[in-house]
């Protein structure tokens, strides 16, 4: 059942790749060939404006839909094309795709001023990455101040120095950088402004309980205030009800995505999103008390 695969690849997650999985090997194998079997597709979830209710910006998110097993979710296979190195060219077709769709958007006059891209560390750490984005942003016809790459926390840790390095070349090329899943990680925004990051994303995890938990509002409201004290954008991730809204627009939060506004819909939904432009009605901001 799903349940026992889960477990088996949680497991194997832990132990490393392990041949000896006949299922692990399976989905490994299937993976392999997923791209040239034109198997993957890209997802878009709109990031909206919350001071003025408008879609800003898309979120690409990828999908697999594995021959007799429906769409598979990316925590399903995205840790296994990180191990065996698959997730290179996967992450190029991600960014080329996505690149390429924006470009169709803007042709057609679709304003959306952002395009995010999730990357990997497997991805990051190439010495020719900064070379590849730049050629494929040259090859797309995009401007890179309207892509945004995704990165976590653990990848800039490992290599710090590195890492600035890298993050430098993609800034002097002109995209932005945005950090995903804050809070989730161990460090602080104070050790990361090292880094030069345009955006954090705060974890989905304290916006499920912002509305219900006083000290997770206490968290997020102090991180929104460092994060703009350090002129970073905030966008929050997973917002689904109106109360959490409230709740990330009085406390001054930039942008936020979610199942409220939209679950990550195929590229020509996003379209017809674009296309109707419909201000989301965003719940005025009440300002929270200074403490
Ligand atoms: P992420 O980058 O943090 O993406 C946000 C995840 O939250 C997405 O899951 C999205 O569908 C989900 N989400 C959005 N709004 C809501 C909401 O209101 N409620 C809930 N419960 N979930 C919401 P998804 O699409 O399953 O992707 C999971 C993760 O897989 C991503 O997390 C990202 O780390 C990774 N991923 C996805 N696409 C790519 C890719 O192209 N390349 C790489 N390297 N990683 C990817
Ligand atoms: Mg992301
Ligand atoms: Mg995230
Ligand atoms: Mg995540």
């Amino acid at each position: 059942g799903a349940k026992a695969r889960g477990g088996n690849l949680a497991e194997v997650y832990r132990r490393g790749p392990d041949d000896r999985d006949p299922e692990r090997l399976a989905l490994e194998s299937a993976l392999h060939h997923a791209i040239e079997r034109d198997e993957l597709f890209l997802c878009y979830q709109p990031q909206v404006d919350l001071a003025s209710g408008r879609i800003v910006g898309a979120e690409a998110l990828m999908r697999w839909r594995r021959p007799g097993h429906g769409v598979v979710p990316p925590d399903r296979f995205i840790p296994i094309a990180e191990q065996t190195g698959r997730i290179v060219p996967m992450g190029a077709w991600a960014l080329e795709t996505a690149l390429a769709t924006t470009r169709g958007w803007l042709a057609g006059e679709l304003a959306l001023a952002q395009i995010s891209v999730n990357i990997s560390a497997r991805e990051f750490l190439r010495p020719d990455f900064v070379r590849q984005v730049e050629t494929m942003l040259h090859t797309a016809d995009v401007a890179p101040q309207r892509l945004t790459l995704e990165l976590t926390e653990s990848m800039l840790m490992d290599d710090a120095e590195g890492a600035v390095r890298t993050l430098a070349a993609l800034k002097a090329l002109g995209v932005r950088l945005a950090l995903d899943d804050f809070g989730t990680g161990y460090s602080s925004l104070s050790y990361l402004r090292r880094f030069p990051l345009d955006v954090i994303k705060i974890d989905r995890s304290f916006v499920r309980d912002i509305a219900v938990d006083a000290s997770t509002a206490a968290i997020v409201d102090a991180t929104i205030r460092m994060a703009h004290s350090l002129n970073l954008d905030v966008v929050a991730e997973g917002v689904e009800t109106e109360a959490q809204l409230a709740e990330l627009a009085a406390r001054g939060c930039d942008q936020a995505q979610g199942y409220l506004f939209s679950a990550p819909v195929p590229a020509e939904d996003l379209a017809a999103l674009l296309r109707s432009d419909p201000p989301w009605a965003v719940a005025p901001a009440r300002p929270v008390p200074e403490r």
